[in-house]
């Protein structure tokens, strides 16, 4: 089957993208679309040609898994075919459903009208990968809408409502009903009416003073992107779109394109794209392994996770019981959902209707035995290992058989939690992230007895709760948290030889993490980690000592939650602010230890804190405990704040060179004890190989 198809309604040329699933721009489909267009063109019995997807995709854009390869290397390129269409003498409409993104809505610009069903995604969401739209989606979006709206459109990558475009003239008719045949009315209109092409690439931009408008926006994104190169980028060639002739803007686009293209952060954005797909892949597990059945599914616990799973579940549709022991914690857990769906609905993001709809979802109970007709039971409560077993044992004596037992331990070993069951084959970690409504994070952790098809099963459900799900084996942290271990006691050492909080915190957020680990021990609340460290200090397993924390904590100092942490706070008030107090007591810490501090650098500062991440991915990679490194780094992006536009943490001691990040970890090794910088084999022999982790 031919990736277009081509046929004839009357004196109308129709010409259908068939390139499943999404009508990518693939070769096979730039090579068709040409010779069909120019079929049309020279057949005198067609008077109009539309180009129309299915009513799930119009044009889903690019092929990325071209980018790089001869195939988009190879003619026609989207820019040739665009050139095309702007040259053909006959109208050309296109008919959109479902999405046209990025290529796929730079084709739907080089028609010269366009129709389209209700709810349609029209974007040009190129920057997301960090490049821009150079198939003449920058010159003739600001020629067709208000170029501060096309502004913002490439520079958020969002799609504009139907609605909205429709309004602003980017779309001429919303078709209620069959897209084919709304198409044909529109066009057979257009041929009565004797209207000709009618070519974006001839409009003027609209608006009244460039200068001005770009001088403000830059200024605005030189603060707000924080080294980021494609939203200047997308700025820079949206000016010279408007300001000069179509041909010299589409020129100056093409080559930043190219540039973008071989950069860094269009590489890393791309890998970020592929390692979320890549994760979901199991070499063991094949893609067609039988599902469990999952049509009910109970929640233990209704604390800070459990609301949020319960959440999760509802969302996808599944109806949920949440399970607690108390009246009092389940009411007030239910609340918490109510408050949660209700301010998704006062910020217009949800209807009151989807928000009854999901409430009705979720059910309560105060005995375990309500769990028994569950398909999956995820298990929220306490972090403690006794408690856990208990309920894990009674579960094994209510769940019906095939039911899944999930633990959504943060540090406990999943494999003793299952042993407390007659069915460890039956047991799985799901570590969700809090919020765990919000967080798209879902750690699933593989027990030593875990089935394939609960692995399989529990990863599927994972995305039916739109998260990215990554598999993780059974370590202490498990493949996120024990990575933060290693950054949280680089951060703690800078803070002992000089750096302060708020320079640690700021040099990370700088380089692009979403907040630095001070900032965020205030958030998360500083006592979490002090009662795993008292706990494991008297278990005497993996324990590492902190006394500054411990400090910090023996004088209240939560975070957030107390006004102070690692920073104070004015009530109601977020921001984190220096504290003399801190710094005092950091002063004193240092003295202790017969410390002087030192000043430094910012570099230093990101060096360790991400190569101790790196280092410590390896020896995860090798221990065999994730299964690639991309894995680790879909991890750091999807749950930890870790910028996408730099990979993961794995992907960017990719960039630096491996060799490189060898060489700083054993020059900050010296003098440290050998646990603290222990660089990883895996990380010696491809740094040695000159190769990547991957091996490639
Ligand atoms: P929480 O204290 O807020 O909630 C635990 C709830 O479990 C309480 O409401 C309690 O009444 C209930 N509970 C305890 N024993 C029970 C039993 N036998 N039967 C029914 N209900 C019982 O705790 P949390 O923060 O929601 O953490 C729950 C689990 O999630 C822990 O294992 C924790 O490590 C993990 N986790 C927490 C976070 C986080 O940021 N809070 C993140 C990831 C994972």
């Amino acid at each position: 089957m031919s990736a277009v198809e081509y046929s004839v309604q009357g004196n109308i040329a129709v010409i259908q993208l068939n390139h499943p699933p999404v009508n990518s721009l693939s070769l096979v489909l730039r090579q068709a679309l040409g010779p069909a267009i120019d079929k049309a063109e020279a057949d005198p019995a067609i008077r109009a040609t539309i180009i129309i997807g299915n009513e799930k995709a119009f044009c889903g854009g690019a092929d990325i898994r071209e980018f790089g390869t001869d195939k988009a290397a190879q003619p026609p390129k989207l820019r040739d075919m665009l050139a095309v269409m702007d040259s053909v003498k006959k109208p050309l409409v296109a008919a959109i459903g479902g999405f046209a993104l990025g290529g796929g809505m730079e084709v739907a610009l080089g028609c010269h009208y366009r129709v389209a069903l209700p709810g349609t995604r029209l974007a040009l969401p190129e920057i997301t990968l960090g490049i821009l739209a150079a198939g003449g989606g920058v010159q003739r979006m600001p020629r067709i809408i208000p170029v501060e709206r096309a502004v913002e459109m490439c520079l958020s990558g969002a799609p504009i409502p139907v609605a909205e475009a429709h309004t602003l003239g980017l779309i001429d008719e919303v078709v209620e009903g069959d897209l084919l045949a709304g198409a044909l009315r529109f066009t057979a209109k257009l041929i009565a009416d004797g209207k000709g092409p009618r070519r974006i690439r001839e409009m003027a931009p609209k608006i009244a003073d460039p200068k001005a408008f770009f001088d403000k926006k830059r200024a605005e994104l030189q603060k707000s992107s924080r080294g980021r190169v494609a939203p200047l980028a997308n700025l820079d060639a949206l000016e010279v779109a408007v300001t000069r002739p179509f041909d010299e803007g589409q020129q100056y686009t093409v080559d930043v394109f190219l540039k973008l293209l071989e950069g860094t952060e269009s590489k890393a954005l791309r890998h970020s794209f592929f390692a979320e797909r890549e994760a979901a892949k199991i070499p063991d597990v094949p893609a067609d392994t039988v599902l469990r059945d999952i049509k009910t599914a109970a929640v233990i616990g209704a604390g800070t996770m459990g609301g949020g799973i319960a959440m999760c579940l509802a969302n996808a549709g599944v109806p949920v019981k949440i399970i607690e022991m108390k009246p009092e914690a389940l009411e007030r857990g239910l609340a918490t959902i109510k408050k949660n769906y209700a301010g998704t609905v006062s910020k217009g993001r949800l209807s009151q209707a989807d928000m009854d709809k999901r409430m009705a979802l979720i059910s309560t109970a105060l005995e375990l035995n309500a769990a028994a007709s569950a398909d999956i039971i995820i298990e929220a409560v306490f972090e403690d290992m006794t408690v856990k077993q208990t309920v894990f044992k009674q579960l094994d004596a209510v769940a019906k058989p095939g039911a899944i037992l999930a633990t959504n331990t943060s540090t406990l070993d999943v494999d003793q939690i299952a042993s407390a069951t007659t069915r460890p084959q039956d047991v799985i970690g799901a570590h969700f992230f809090s919020p765990a409504n919000v967080m798209r994070l879902l750690e699933v952790v593989r027990g030593d007895k875990t089935a394939k098809d609960v692995i399989a099963t529990t990863m599927a459900l994972a995305k039916k709760m739109g998260k990215v799900p990554v598999l993780s084996r059974v370590c202490d942290g498990f493949i996120g948290n024990r990575i933060l271990g290693k950054y949280r006691v680089q951060a703690m050492l800078l803070l002992d030889e000089g750096a302060s909080p708020q320079q640690i915190d700021r040099a990370l957020m700088n380089w692009g993490l979403a907040m630095g680990p001070f900032a965020m021990g205030d958030l998360a609340g500083n006592d979490v980690s002090w009662l795993v460290r008292k706990y494991r200090a008297t278990a005497g397993k993996n324990f590492t000592p902190d006394p500054l924390a411990d400090l910090l904590c023996e004088k209240g100092r939560f975070g957030q939650k107390t006004g102070k942490g690692w920073y104070r706070y004015e009530p109601g008030n977020r921001t984190p602010l220096p504290d003399p107090e801190v710094e005092q007591m950091i002063n004193e810490h240092r003295k202790g230890l017969g410390l002087t501090p030192r000043a430094i650098s910012d570099e230093e500062i990101v060096e360790r804190c991400l190569y101790a991440m790196a280092n410590e991915g390896a020896w995860i990679l090798d221990e065999g405990i994730a299964l690639r490194a991309s894995d680790i780094d879909a991890v750091y992006v999807n749950g930890y704040g870790f910028p996408s536009y730099r990979g993961g943490p794995m992907f960017n001691a990719e960039a630096v060179g491996l060799g490189k990040v060898l060489a700083r970890i054993e020059k900050f090794a010296k003098g440290y004890r050998g646990d603290i910088w222990r660089p990883s084999a895996l990380l010696g022999k491809r740094a040695a190989e000159g190769k990547n982790f991957s091996g490639t």
